[in-house]
């Protein structure tokens, strides 16, 4: 007990001076200096809270051993703990009982919000509406900071091609322009502009780096690709993040290029810590650390602390290597000790950032709890954000928007109905079932509907630890459905995946409307043409049938808590659609990686025909393109100009004109291509977008400004270039359409 007051009242006159004196760093110096080498391994030592899903195998015993290094301060962080209540009790157990008192930072998957949940962030991407995603990040920090969390795992910043892919409904999409500018608008949403009030929480860019170029999409896969597409396609988001201040990282499972992510030195080290200048930490993914074993790079899970650590992994995520074996490691000379006062200062420093040394309980006042969880304002955000994430993707003969007054309109699907689906994945912290259903959305409009479910899609207990099952054979549901399809005037039919069948370990290979889903559509489109399909989705899918047949299409993706009332609010006109896929939507399964920024082939042309680029048995071209979307007003472009005389200021400008009857808002996009490169540039790249909004007839004339910034790429050297040589310039509605032009960069 003596022992334990000296040490608090030295720490304590410590903690008093460095409060008055002391920048961060030389309070970290200062506190560094105290800690014992367990001490600080202890920092760079995360536990999972949900003690029955613990690891690998659950031991005996574990949640008792977790409390006992918790209170040698054996711990520097904890996941998965959430509540006030909760959070107070082990961190008063930290700061009491340890002998150094230093907090613990809560770190938690906070994706697409807390309680109150925004659409998945695949969707958001889909608005371009870099305010709004900022601000839904903005929603979920308030939430999960009051429930005791300082600290999301999010945001997903994986650049994905591949629709197979389960990850992708996390991500910001296909595009490193597009994703860069989310990955910035997300950081700042999260922790703010002061990141040490108790509604800001600090962020985390992941998966550093590459997982979203798994092999064949499937989760976990090995990740072998080029330099110039990790410089140029996986990078931009990462590095917009670092920018942005983002205070961690994490790493993956993924090997690269034959190395684990986690272990490779070159890419955390070198390139986030050095090249970029990171000055946060980095942590683990869940247990990758433990993971090097496996992965045949490390001989065991002591091999595997040395290698974490000397590569920069800062802390680890539940695979006991560092609280196991990195002090022996440092003991026997394999890991310098300095190696662990930069890990554990970088931890450190976002602690104090986050102000926890001066109340390490800042983050649990139960009234905040109580007065933020689902608070009415995050409703409207959420609804306000679920809106400009859909995507019209085909509306012919005008069918949408459906008038108020419409006679008879049957809804059709399970989805329909199911106010959990649309919640989407990755929503650890809030409750189930609180969806608005879309019907319970439409009934607001119109009382004058009739609802059949069709056949049953998908089984009850689907969720995250659960496998989605699909019902394939059990046909019954489909006749009543056709029978209410034919006695009605339009047809709502509400159709998609489960909300568990996107998110982490959820790889498919097929990419059509599981189940019998699209027997049902053709069964209904046999007795009734007027359908309209809202899509649920977590990812681009097959619906050539679909897009083909049925006249008015809406993606709707998982749009969260207010899903049914943004949807009727669109279905009848009260919002006019605007959002532009942030991926494309593949016509098969063959055709992916299908990307709009890929490169040229030397087989472009004037070969034989039957030589091009192309295959046998499917078009090149996707069903539909990275940025593409309808809207009920239509726009004209017109005068392309390009004003090269300033050659660090390139201006590019375009007339937009609403040439419809509504108003609406359209995302003016701009490609460029640079033609001859030392390393290939693709077709096209974004480079510029503003989503504007016009009246009936009225013009706006937008305008972009390229600077080196936009002009240059990494070449095979790592170093940004910019080449002089002709560029060609295209001003869009999407990747696949717009007004050509080029110019000379000098
Ligand atoms: C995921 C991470 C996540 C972590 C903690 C892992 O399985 O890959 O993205 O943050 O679990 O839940």
């Amino acid at each position: 007990l003596f022992r334990w007051l000296s040490l608090t009242s030295i720490l304590f006159m410590n903690f008093t001076i460095m409060a008055q004196e002391k920048t961060i760093d030389q309070k970290v110096d200062s506190l560094l200096k105290l800690m014992t080498l367990e001490e600080k391994v202890g920092q760079m030592n995360q536990y999972n809270g949900f003690w029955d899903i613990t690891g690998p195998a659950p031991k005996e015993g574990n949640a008792a051993e977790k409390y006992e290094h918790l209170k040698k301060g054996w711990v520097g962080s904890m996941l998965n703990v959430t509540g006030t209540e909760e959070v107070r009790k082990l961190q008063k157990m930290v700061v009491e009982e340890s002998r150094l008192g230093i907090p613990l930072i809560f770190g938690f998957d906070v994706i697409h919000g807390y309680k109150t949940l925004a659409p998945i962030p695949l969707a958001e991407a889909a608005s371009w509406d870099m305010e709004a995603i900022e601000k839904s990040a903005r929603i979920a920090a308030d939430e999960a900071s009051a429930v005791g969390l300082n600290w999301t795992f999010a945001p997903m910043v994986d650049i994905s091609h591949d629709a197979r892919w389960g990850r992708v409904m996390e991500g910001g999409g296909e595009d490193p322009y597009l994703g860069a500018q989310i990955a910035k608008a997300r950081v700042n949403g999260f922790q703010g502009t002061d990141l040490s009030q108790n509604n800001t929480i600090a962020a985390c860019a992941k998966h550093f780096a590459a997982y979203g170029f798994a092999e064949a999409g499937k989760e976990y896969n090995t990740v072998d690709i080029g330099t110039s597409t990790l410089y140029n396609m996986v990078f931009p988001p990462f590095k917009a993040a670092v920018e942005a201040d983002v205070k961690t990282v994490m790493n993956g499972f993924n090997l690269l290029n034959g190395v684990p992510v986690t272990g490779d030195k070159n890419l955390q080290r070198n390139i986030l810590k050095g090249t970029w200048g990171f000055d946060g930490f980095i942590i683990s993914d869940w247990s990758s650390i433990g993971e090097m074993v496996p992965h045949g790079y490390a001989a065991d899970l002591k091999h595997a602390a040395e290698l974490g650590a000397l590569a920069g992994s800062d802390m680890d995520m539940e695979s006991y290597a560092y609280v196991t074996h990195l002090a022996d490691n440092v003991r026997e000379g394999k890991v310098d000790e300095s190696i662990l006062d930069e890990a554990v200062g970088r931890i450190l420093r976002v602690k104090f950032e986050l102000g926890l040394f001066d109340d390490p309980y800042r983050y649990c006042n139960p009234e905040r709890e109580k007065s933020r969880l689902y608070h009415e304002d995050h409703q409207s955000g959420v609804l306000e954000m679920a809106q400009k994430s859909m995507v019209l993707l085909k509306n012919e003969g005008g069918l949408l928007p459906l008038k108020k007054n419409q006679p008879k309109i049957a809804v059709i699907g399970e989805l329909a109905n199911d106010n959990n689906s649309p919640l989407g994945s990755w929503r650890l912290g809030s409750d189930d079932n609180t969806a608005v259903t879309v019907l319970d959305g439409l009934k607001k409009y119109t009382q004058n509907l009739t609802y059949a479910k069709g056949p049953k899609v998908f089984n009850e207990d689907a969720n995250f630890l659960n496998e989605v099952q699909v019902n394939e054979t059990d046909r019954s549901g489909i006749s009543e459905a056709v029978e209410l399809a034919q006695s009605s005037d339009v047809v709502i039919m509400v159709l998609g995946e489960h909300g568990f069948q996107s998110g982490e370990a959820r790889s498919r290979t097929k990419l059509g409307l599981p189940g019998l889903q699209l027997d049902l559509l053709k069964a209904v489109h046999k007795v009734n043409k007027n359908i309209v399909l809202v899509l649920m989705n977590g990812r681009p899918l097959t619906i050539n049938w679909e897009a083909e047949n049925v006249p008015a299409i809406l993606e709707a993706w998982q749009l969260g808590s207010q899903t049914g009332n943004a949807i009727a609010k669109v279905l009848f006109g009260d919002y006019n659609p605007s959002g532009k896929l942030p991926m494309t939507f593949p016509r098969s399964v063959g055709q992916v990686p299908i990307y709009y920024n890929h490169y040229s082939t030397g087989r472009a042309n004037e070969v034989p025909i039957v030589f091009w680029t192309h295959y046998s048995d499917e078009k090149n071209e996707p069903l539909f393109p990275f940025g593409y979307g309808l809207s009920y007003t239509t726009f004209g472009y017109s005068d392309l100009a390009i004003d090269s005389s300033n050659q660090s200021k390139i201006k590019v400008s375009a007339t937009i004109t609403n040439t419809g009857k509504v108003a609406g808002e359209e995302v003016v996009q701009l490609y460029i291509h640079d033609k001859v490169a030392s390393v290939t540039r693709p077709v096209k790249e974004l480079k510029g977008f503003q989503k504007i909004g016009l009246a009936p007839n009225e013009s706006k004339r937008v305008e972009f400004v390229l600077t080196n910034k936009e002009l240059g790429f990494y070449n095979h050297q790592y170093e940004f270039v910019v080449e002089p040589g002709e560029f060609g310039v295209m001003v869009g509605t999407s990747s696949g359409e717009g007004l050509i032009d080029s110019f000379v960069k000098k």
